[in-house]
């Protein structure tokens, strides 16, 4: 997820404060599993580990009578504390739809428990130790309790198994091809053909463009298992909401301020710099954090990305910031753009220490701030943490909705252009899965899926 409506985020970086609840249940192999043991009779069934009455943490079991049996994504949700899915039963593979750590987090368990092949798109196998490696320094520096280690990651970065979209792989008696899922470059929906129907899994998905990738196509399926983040929310015009971004930023530096731009490492910090590269390119922007390196990671797979030559421009634009010093520089800038998108550490939270004195500087939130992160803190209090110090910040501050996640209508639409006969709403609160589902009565058949309750379709 990338989220922004989600009240997780997904790429905070390393400097994520997480407390450890005493009471927190670690994976304690045979007894945490709630898979049922009794074979598939008829068509397909699907029985969620996570994700699928809750936004993230997800992990999908998929298997049928011919006896194949597969697990999609397996991430952990970084909450306070952290979220697990439950313990994922003996498989041999699973399809990782994109590199944001509550569809990836738990792969490397995976790897190390049940020597899994991990099938995934180049990009999200590149992103994915990047991942891995910050998840472990989180967990080590804050101490919370990880249920893999150093050595299971390492087996998982060789278990990747890559594959193009559009290109046709089998695992057992079913036909695998990814399809673009619009969400973030290199995010995949999954088409499966098994011997008695078609399935697509839509992933985090959005059918519309955004500035660096296309958005998602239909495909015609029986079964489409879908998000329901933003179900019963419409977003804002996109095109507006980033001429009102841009019309923002301009007036801050007008009037002799910096914009800071605090954004998600994996998405939304690459969307916020080519949205300003086009429209205001005479701006100085630096860019700093963990999303530097991501970008790389794009620039070396342009067939994920939209555009790709403007993406290279942008990277040759923003001056990237890999030292103390340049860090100091970038208090002379027009805008910076950094980690982490919700104000819970990184470097958003230097910069912003240094430029709270100057109230014609500004903070220009880009995406959701869950419950008790910094973001929010600043938008109803005023004030958020800082090294540890709750700190008033007398500063301009607004929030632009730039969601990578399908809205109410874009779902509407997509379900019914993929004509199928059921459609599965996980990957949603309570409120947005009732409301997407009211507007499917009969044709096709709603489900809203619980964790740990089985669910057979035809
Ligand atoms: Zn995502």
């Amino acid at each position: 997820m990338e989220t922004e409506g989600i009240p997780r985020s997904f790429c905070r970086g390393i400097h994520v404060t997480y407390v450890i609840a005493r009471s927190m249940v670690l994976y304690t192999p045979g007894r945490t599993s709630t898979h049922p043991e009794a074979p598939v009779e008829s068509g397909i069934r699907l029985h969620f580990l996570g994700g699928g009455d809750e936004v993230g943490n997800v992990g999908c079991v998929l298997e049928d009578r011919t006896g194949t049996r597969i697990l999609i994504d397996y991430g952990l949700a970084p909450t306070r504390p952290p979220r697990y899915p439950s313990e994922c039963p003996p498989v041999d593979h699973a399809i990782i739809t994109h590199s944001h750590i509550d569809h990836i987090g738990m792969a490397p368990w995976l790897v190390g428990h049940h020597g899994v092949t991990l099938h995934g798109s180049t990009l999200t196998s590149a992103v994915s130790e990047m991942m891995w490696r910050d998840t472990y320094k989180v967990s080590s520096i804050e101490g919370y309790p990880l249920p893999w280690d150093h050595r299971d990651l390492d087996g998982a970065l060789d278990a990747w198994q890559i594959h193009e979209i559009g290109e046709w792989f089998e695992i057992g008696a079913w036909k695998f091809r990814f399809h673009r899922a619009g969400h973030i470059p290199g995010a995949v929906m999954v088409e499966i053909e098994t011997p008695e129907l078609r399935l697509l899994w839509g992933g985090d998905m959005d059918t519309r463009d955004s500035p660096n990738v296309l958005g998602a196509e239909p495909v015609n399926c029986d079964i489409l298992c879908i998000e329901s983040t933003y179900g019963g929310r419409e977003h804002p015009n996109r095109a507006e909401e980033e001429a009102r971004l841009v019309a923002r930023v301009k007036e801050v530096v007008s009037r002799g301020g910096l914009a800071l731009i605090p954004a998600f490492a994996s998405g939304r910090c690459q969307d916020i710099l080519r949205i300003l590269h086009k429209a205001a390119p005479h701006l100085e922007v630096h860019f700093d954090g963990m999303g530097t390196r991501i970008t790389q990671h794009w620039m070396d797979n342009p067939e994920h990305i939209r555009e790709p030559e403007g993406l290279e421009q942008v990277w040759r634009w923003a001056r990237r910031v890999r030292s103390k010093s340049d860090r100091k520089k970038a208090l002379d800038a027009d805008v910076i753009v950094t980690t982490s998108g919700m104000l819970d550490g990184g470097p958003a939270i230097w910069y912003l220490n240094r430029l709270r004195h100057d109230s014609a500087n500004a903070v220009l939130l880009t995406g959701y701030q869950a419950e008790g992160s910094g973001g929010r803190s600043l938008l109803e209090k005023g004030s958020l943490p800082i090294f540890g110090n709750l700190t008033p910040i007398d500063l301009e501050i607004d929030q632009f909705q730039l969601s990578n996640h399908a809205g109410h209508s874009e779902l509407f639409n997509f379900v019914r252009a993929c004509e199928p006969r059921h459609v599965v709403f996980f990957h949603g609160d309570a409120e947005a899965r009732a409301a997407i589902a009211a507007e499917f009565q009969q044709s096709p058949t709603p489900s809203l899926p619980v964790n740990g309750t089985p669910l057979e379709l035809k």
